[in-house]
């Protein structure tokens, strides 16, 4: 960044209901995490205002304190300032007890809930006098910040602030969602092809003047093989097939699979229909034909699908138990191992605005097959058909793909993903090497967001 010209920082505030690792359900809260940090080692002034759920992670909260309590909407909010990651987040606690539910989304009355975090949100910033360049709303979930903020705030204290709103998922609330593009100075999706995916929505497609599709990064420091404190052995591009072979070895001893030489896929996922559950399906038992190994961690909210996902599992573990694991949990310290310890990261989601499993498996040296749709199609290019589009953005192919949403397409990937790891470990061995050396960080995104913010502001 040395030929960068200095600018004059600026001040970002994000309103968001989900923030790695202390407040994660999903892609959201890795992002808010992660831009933040990448804006911030720009020299730009990031804050993050988060509800203080009763079911908080604290312990990766730093300096956690009481920082002031204000009233409003009929009730005490006590604020509460902590660092996480090394940015700074205020914690709102409403004496009301809407975030003391057990849980981050799930109640009958959810946006009503993060309606109110919205609305106290704003109001804090007021009382605090604060004078952000940039509110940053994500979601259904903080949508309400942009049209509360020009219906009410904009003519007080705050009138310095541009809204910018981000949709990490128009599947969620798209009601919602259509008014805070209404109401939002700049907008962004979480890829480019998502973008023109979404750009026929009612909800988008008068609004594409203001509409960016900017792809998400990952952080390298949080998922960094190099310093894991969940995989056996250290390593980078140079130690890559070390390293993997003693996390391979490592995952399949913590699950007790045979431990041999077979090709592993793995599969990191929320468990719903987005992700493309007969196609995640049908890959167990393709890889288990293949000889391969699979592991799959991945939890349903709709616990039909969870059942369903249960009774696979004992199914699995007696006919092909030293083959296959299921992990039918929310557990981050077991998907380091597994990103580290497959070959293979299977993603083949129905739709995907970005997608962080692909992006992290690439860190980690595995090799990602998935659907051609969404943030995966932007990121992932395929070795036998991607070559000229890989190299137009400077890039060499990393993976594999297939487009339709039928178990056919899912074998056309995996069955030469497979056949490649059989036929030729050292180009394999070669390929994850250069997936390692991709650089799929904010470096590029943050400095995308940033011309947003300035274009937000003229
Ligand atoms: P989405 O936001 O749609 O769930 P993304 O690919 O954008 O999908 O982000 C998913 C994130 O959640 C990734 O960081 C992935 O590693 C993590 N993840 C998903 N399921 C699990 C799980 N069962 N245990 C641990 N981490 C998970």
């Amino acid at each position: 960044l040395g030929g960068i010209t200095k600018e004059p920082p600026m001040h970002i505030v994000h309103v968001a209901v989900e923030m790695a690792p202390i407040a994660k359900v999903g892609g959201l809260g890795d992002v808010v995490t992660s831009l933040s940090r990448a804006v911030k080692d720009l020299g730009h002034n990031v804050d993050i205002i988060l509800p203080k759920y009763d079911c908080l992670n604290l312990s990766n909260v730093k300096y956690f304190q009481f920082h002031r309590s204000y009233s409003w909407g009929g009730t005490e909010i006590k604020v509460w300032f902590g660092k996480v990651e090394g940015l700074p987040v205020y914690f709102l606690e409403p004496q009301n007890g809407l975030f003391s539910a057990g849980c981050i989304y799930g109640c009958r009355n959810d946006g009503q809930r993060f309606g109110f975090f919205c609305h106290a949100a704003l109001e804090f910033l007021l009382q605090s006098g604060f004078h952000p360049d940039i509110l940053h709303c994500h979601d259904w979930s903080s949508a309400p910040v942009a049209w509360l903020f020009k219906e009410h705030y904009m003519h007080y204290g705050l009138s310095k602030a541009r809204v910018v709103f981000t949709i990490h998922n128009l599947e969620f609330g798209a009601q919602l969602i259509g008014k805070a593009m209404l109401y939002s100075d700049k907008a962004t999706t979480v890829s480019p092809t998502y973008s023109r995916e979404v750009s026929g929505n009612p909800a988008i497609a008068s609004h594409l003047q203001k509409f960016y599709g900017i792809l998400n990064g990952i952080d390298p420091d949080i998922w960094d093989p190099y310093n894991d404190k969940f995989i056996p052995v250290s390593y980078t591009s140079d130690n890559v097939v070390e390293g993997k072979r003693a996390a391979k070895e490592a995952l399949q001893q913590k699950l007790g699979l045979k431990r041999a030489d077979l090709p592993m896929v793995g599969i990191i996922t929320r468990l719903t229909h987005q992700k493309g559950i007969h196609l995640i399906k049908h890959a167990i038992w393709r890889t288990l034909e293949r000889n391969g190994q699979v592991v799959l961690l991945g939890s349903a909210p709709d616990p039909r699908i969870q059942n369903d996902f249960v009774n696979l599992a004992n199914q699995l573990h007696s006919s092909h138990g030293d083959r296959a694991r299921l992990c039918l949990t929310y557990d981050e310290p077991l998907s380091h191992l597994i990103y580290a310890g497959s070959d293979f990261i299977l993603v083949p989601s129905i739709f995907e605005p970005c997608g962080l499993t692909q992006l992290t498996a690439m860190r980690y040296g595995s090799i990602p097959v998935v659907r051609k749709t969404g943030g995966l199609h932007d990121t992932v290019f395929d070795v036998d058909h991607d070559k000229e589009r890989a190299r137009a953005f400077g890039l060499e192919p990393n993976g594999f793909n297939f487009d339709g949403a039928d178990t056919a397409g899912v074998d056309y990937a995996l069955n030469r993903a497979i056949s490649a790891w059989y036929d030729g470990r050292d180009w394999f061995n070669f390929l994850c090497k250069g997936v390692m050396e991709q650089d799929w960080s904010w470096n590029r995104p943050a400095l995308d967001y940033m011309e947003l913010y300035r274009a937000a502001r003229k």
